[in-house]
């Protein structure tokens, strides 16, 4: 048993999650207003893979006010920095690998008020960032009859993803929830894909409009069913298609991308 194993075993100590690549930025683009495409790249990338879409990566980056990147230390239960606060870690899509050029590629939503969506936009080529992952992403079922996808403004990445690997001969309804008209973008081509964009009405929750797209949806009874965005509206998307379609809990895959008021500062998890 490998020292990794006993640990989980032992309660309160948490297994460690895969240690932080120190990489750093080779380039920032802006794809819409509200979406910033970011290069990492760096020697430690070297092996990196992706095998499912809409999986995860986390990112550790620097302190809010900082550029030098310190790494934390794992305690038994979360990473904390050396003066004990807790380290600034987000979770995004791994878009796009390139094992040749050993870059990947993150698309990170500006959302004016948060750590990452600030570094997103000041950090430029050199930045230090490190990067742990990838975490499990979605296992497609290439026998369904349907796909429903639907999510917000951070799940694009995910969906544009998804879309590429769904079967060119199935059909897919795409929801996106937008907060503004100028997030809107081209999804890659889908021959069978319907894509509708949700404007969310100015001072509404955020993902009421997704809500609204999915309960307003055909669902056959074999689709099956993706999505992403704030956690409470997605979990109203869960009660939905559970309790109001029926649908069987393998069918749908449902994911809280992060929580209305809250920072994400989740690290350890
Ligand atoms: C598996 C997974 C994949 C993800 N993929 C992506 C991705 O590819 N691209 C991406 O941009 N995000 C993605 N996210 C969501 C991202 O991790 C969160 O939005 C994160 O909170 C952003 O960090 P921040 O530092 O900008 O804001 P935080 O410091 O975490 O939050 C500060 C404040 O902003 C609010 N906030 C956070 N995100 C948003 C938002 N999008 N819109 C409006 N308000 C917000 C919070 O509620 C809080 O009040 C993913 C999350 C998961 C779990």
């Amino acid at each position: 048993m490998s020292s990794r194993d006993s640990q989980a075993e032992v309660p309160g100590i948490r297994r460690e999650p895969p240690r932080f690549r120190p990489v750093e930025v080779l380039g920032v683009e802006p794809v819409t207003p509200r979406l910033v495409r970011v290069t990492l790249a760096g020697p430690e990338l070297e092996g990196f893979t992706v095998e499912q879409p809409a999986a995860s990566v986390r990112l550790l980056l620097p302190s809010p006010g900082t550029e030098e990147l310190v790494m934390p230390s794992w305690n038994g239960n979360e990473f904390l920095l050396p003066d004990g606060r807790r380290p600034t870690i987000r979770t995004f899509t791994p878009l796009r690998v390139d094992p040749e050029a050993v870059t990947l590629d993150v698309e990170i939503v500006v959302h004016g008020g948060g750590a990452a969506s600030e570094w997103a936009q000041a950090g430029g080529p050199g930045s230090p960032v490190a990067i742990s992952g990838p975490g499990r992403g979605y296992a497609l079922d290439a026998e369904a009859p349907a796909f429903l996808l639907a999510g917000d403004e951070t799940a694009i990445p995910a969906s544009g993803q998804l879309l590429e690997a769904l079967p060119r001969e199935t059909p897919v309804q795409v929801h996106v929830e937008i907060a503004d008209p100028s997030a809107r973008l081209e999804l890659p081509e889908h021959a069978h894909a319907s894509v509708d964009w949700h404007e969310l009405p100015t001072g509404a929750p955020p993902g009421d409009a997704q809500v609204a797209a999915v309960q307003g949806s055909d669902l056959a009874a074999d689709t099956r069913v993706w999505a992403a965005g704030e956690a409470a509206a997605v979990q109203r998307i869960r009660r939905h298609v559970f309790e109001d379609r029926g649908l069987p809990r393998r069918q749908a895959t449902v994911r809280g991308y992060w929580k209305h008021g809250r920072a994400g500062d989740d690290s350890g998890r």
